[in-house]
């Protein structure tokens, strides 16, 4: 018979939204217990930007920080767990959730937030998968900086044909101050020479601008990519055997899915609802922002299911480090409050 382990809140994912959601609720000296399988988003990545007194830092020994810190002040109410949780069940009468890992520990926990994380989708080119996070990178404020004053090339690809216009504005708006000094322009076999052919690449509108600015664009579709062998710069080859040689690019996701150890738990069933577009958790009210997209920059932590919250990329794919931190600290917030008002009604 299995051993079960009640706590107050269990956080599932211990990437910056799950270890952000422990130590807020730890706060309260309420018990949680956390679970991280160690797949994280951002995985292999050495450096990260954008998270303020920890500029340009190695991501991995970010978390071990924030997991250090857990355990050195709240270890009397704080557990860390190594492993993965595979199954994850409402109960009925309000007795809150419960949950079953790896090692077939069930875990009842009053209160549950999914920090899983997401998956990104990238383009079927050997290669790319390798290169993700190191020499591919996705974003200015991320990563972009530091390819400044160098060659620089940008990939669009027909999956993203939906994206690629406002890929194609942020060039211009966003990555030209970075004064690239050979821009290049690769959109994988789709030809430009054709009307299609730079509607897909998005390029329809900015097509004559692009090249008067000095963008050289390439559509023979690509082969490979590899490093070159002092690993400086990236060796793009192409189908007519060419090769292009630069220090990085830019390569948008061609979509998002749930980080693959949630999937099982992320069930239409479970969550009283459909996963919403990029593979993220519904938020319970179906307002859209004005970007079209869920409100989904930390407003709601709430999910359909009461008692179940979302913080980090689970529920919001443009979440970065910091917002994934907010986001944490929001759903532990509301978590504690619901506990401490079901505690209330019964004084
Ligand atoms: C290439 C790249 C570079 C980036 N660089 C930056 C940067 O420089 N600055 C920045 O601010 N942001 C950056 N980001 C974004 C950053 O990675 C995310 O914002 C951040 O990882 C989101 O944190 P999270 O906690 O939601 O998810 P994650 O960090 O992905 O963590 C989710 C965790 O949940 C675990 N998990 C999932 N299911 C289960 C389960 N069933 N049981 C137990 N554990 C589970 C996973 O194994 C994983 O460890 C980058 C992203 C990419 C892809």
């Amino acid at each position: 018979m299995s051993l079960v382990t009640y706590v107050d809140l269990l956080v599932i994912g211990g990437g910056p939204a799950g270890l952000s959601s422990a130590t807020t609720f730890s706060r309260l000296k309420r018990t949680c217990l956390l679970y991280d399988s160690e797949l994280y988003r951002n995985q292999g990545v050495k450096y990260a930007h954008l998270i303020s007194g920890f500029e340009h830092s190695n991501p991995y020994e970010f978390k071990l920080k924030m997991k250090e810190d857990l355990l050195k002040f709240y270890n009397d109410t704080f557990e860390f767990r190594s492993g993965k949780i595979i199954n994850l069940r409402k109960l009925d009468f309000n007795k809150g959730f419960e949950a079953l890992d790896d090692q077939n520990r069930l875990i009842n926990a009053k209160k549950v937030i999914l920090a899983t994380g997401l998956k990104d989708k990238l383009p079927n080119i050997q290669g790319v998968k390798e290169q993700w996070g190191k020499k591919l990178i996705h974003c200015i404020f991320c990563h972009g900086t530091e390819t400044a004053n160098a060659p620089f090339a940008f990939l669009l690809t027909r999956e993203n044909a939906s994206m690629n216009p406002k890929l194609v504005e942020s060039m211009l708006k966003l990555w030209r101050s970075l004064n690239h000094t050979e821009k290049y322009i690769l959109t994988h076999g789709m030809d430009v020479e054709t009307e299609q052919g730079r509607k897909d690449a998005g390029l329809e509108d900015r097509y004559d601008l692009l090249k008067r600015l000095g963008y050289k664009i390439i559509s023979t579709p690509i082969m490979s990519i590899t490093e070159t062998s002092d690993g400086k710069l990236m060796d793009i080859k192409f189908e007519d055997n060419k090769h292009l040689e630069v220090p990085a690019m830019l390569l948008f996701p061609e979509g998002f899915s749930a980080n693959e150890h949630a999937t099982p738990l992320l069930t239409e069933d479970f969550l009283e609802d459909k996963l919403a577009m990029f593979g993220t958790i519904a938020p319970p009210s179906k307002e859209m922002s004005i970007t079209g997209l869920p409100p989904r920059m930390g407003d709601d932590p709430r999910t359909n299911v009461k008692g179940l919250f979302w913080a980090g990329n689970s529920g919001s794919a443009f979440a970065n480090i910091t917002i994934s931190l907010a986001q944490g600290q929001n759903a532990a917030v509301m978590a504690g409050d619901q506990i401490g008002e079901e505690e209330m009604n019964v004084l």
